[in-house]
């Protein structure tokens, strides 16, 4: 929708633009339910920040603008057993028991002298990776149990590919600081962040499709795309160009005439899907946070918690509170069955955020594309289908359009760019 708007405000005629969506709903994975006064994220918990600042203030302009929205303080902890610890983990040594923090100073200071004295390089799988980093302190008491959550495989089978500007790389002054109990901040880029007052984060969406009423065909899979000389037919009708934000990995299942070793690049990336519970509680506040982590096997399946009324007084009926507790299971496999809410919940009271008898009802969403995963072969399969498409001149965009591991923000600067080159064509003719 961002590109489709960045082509009509470059001067594109708005009934040139067509927007094939196969869902009744558009906004795609900034989607957003309310049940009985309760907004949740279905997806998982979505918050508007961008380091680049016209694009904010771009997406706020085309949502509403800026009096649709709260501004937050990011308020995000890791639960270690009984007690709190600051976020990033290694900014938060300070707050664990005393052993485990003399442990993760210990071997990260030996980590860290390590990869000074040998120059090593930065190891290809991401478990010798967050050794190499972090050293075992920290694996063993945050990352590996966390990510062991998130990613649902042994992490030597992901690479270290997509931690750059991911996780976050302390200078060792800090974490010494940390482990004494200097406070140090390690992730500022997301310090405040907004939030739609209304509607959960798909208001933000909604406000695009408003404008786009006429250009989108909500319930119109697209099931075949083929090029018929300069042009295109996309289910059997023409266009000059096409711009697929589809997941990549289904693209041979409507693109013609695609090579059998494309087909496979592309069938064979791999993603991890998403089970988010709202849990609407009887609760009048909940303690100033954003989100917490939930690294341990003891406080249940979910790995992140985020305190969805908080993100806006809207979110929840007067005098109540909610979560919205994220589950990962891996791409293609069958959801979790139905008691996974209860051990969401089991899990979530043995880490001490809430009783049971708080729990008014509770609501599930599953979604088969929320993590990119990056196994071993990722990047080779992404390049040979990006290169396929490129070859052909069918342009893809988006988080799995891509497998860009993209926030929407940078889904908007990609929209904007490829809008460029469209516009460029367009006036050439
Ligand atoms: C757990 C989680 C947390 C996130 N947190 C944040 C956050 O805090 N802030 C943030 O900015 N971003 C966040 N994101 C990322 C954000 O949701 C995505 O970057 C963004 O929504 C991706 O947009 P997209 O257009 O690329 O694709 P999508 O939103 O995936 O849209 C793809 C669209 O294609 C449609 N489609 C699929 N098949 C067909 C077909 N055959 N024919 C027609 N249509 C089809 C789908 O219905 C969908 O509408 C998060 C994502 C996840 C999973």
């Amino acid at each position: 929708m961002a590109l489709a708007q960045k082509l009509i405000q470059g001067g594109l005629a708005p009934g040139d633009v067509h927007l094939f969506e196969a869902s009744q709903r558009a906004g795609g994975l900034c989607a957003s339910k309310t049940v009985d006064g309760y907004t949740y994220d279905e997806t998982g918990g979505h918050i508007l920040f961008s380091k680049n600042k016209p694009v904010m203030d771009w997406v706020i302009e085309q949502s509403g603008g800026v009096d649709q929205f709260t501004w937050n303080d990011r308020n995000t902890k890791i639960r270690y057993e009984d007690r709190w610890v600051h976020y990033p983990f290694e900014n938060g040594i300070g707050d664990l028991p005393d052993q485990a923090n003399f442990e993760c100073v210990s071997d990260y200071v030996k980590a860290w002298h390590e990869r000074s004295a040998s120059h090593s390089e930065a190891p290809a799988d991401f478990e010798s990776w967050i050794q190499w980093r972090f050293g075992e302190g920290i694996c063993e008491h945050f990352m590996r149990p966390y990510n062991e959550k998130i990613w649902k495989r042994d992490l030597a089978e992901i690479t270290s590919g997509w931690v750059a500007g991911r996780v976050p790389d302390a200078p060792i002054d800090d974490v010494l600081r940390a482990s004494i109990g200097i406070r140090t901040e390690g992730y500022t880029h997301q310090s405040k962040f907004a939030y739609p007052l209304k509607g959960g984060f798909q208001a933000i969406t909604d406000g695009f499709a408003n404008s786009l009423e006429k250009n989108i065909r909500l319930g119109t899979p697209v099931t075949d795309v083929r090029k018929v000389g300069d042009t295109w037919k996309v289910n059997g009708e023409e266009f000059d160009r096409v711009v697929s934000t589809i997941p990549m990995n289904l693209v041979p299942d409507f693109l013609q005439d695609i090579p059998g070793d494309a087909a496979s690049a592309m069938r064979e990336l791999s993603n991890n899907q998403i089970s988010c519970f709202l849990l609407a509680l009887d609760r009048p506040e909940h303690p100033d946070l954003s989100w917490v982590y939930l690294p341990h096997h003891n406080q249940g399946p979910a790995n992140r918690i985020t305190y969805m009324s908080n993100y806006s007084p809207n979110n929840a009926p007067d005098g109540k509170s909610s979560f919205l507790c994220e589950v990962t299971s891996r791409g293609g496999s069958a959801f979790p069955n139905a008691s996974l809410v209860d051990e969401v919940i089991d899990g979530m009271a043995h880490a001490g955020l809430l009783t049971r008898d708080e729990i008014l009802f509770t609501d599930r969403t599953d979604t088969r594309w929320a993590y990119i995963v990056y196994d071993h072969g990722f990047e080779a399969r992404k390049a040979a289908g990006l290169a396929h498409a490129e070859a052909v001149g069918l342009h893809l965009l988006g988080r799995f359009g891509r497998y860009d591991y993209h926030n929407s923000d940078q889904c908007v600067i990609e929209a904007e760019k490829l809008s460029v080159t469209l516009l460029a064509d367009a006036k050439k003719g």
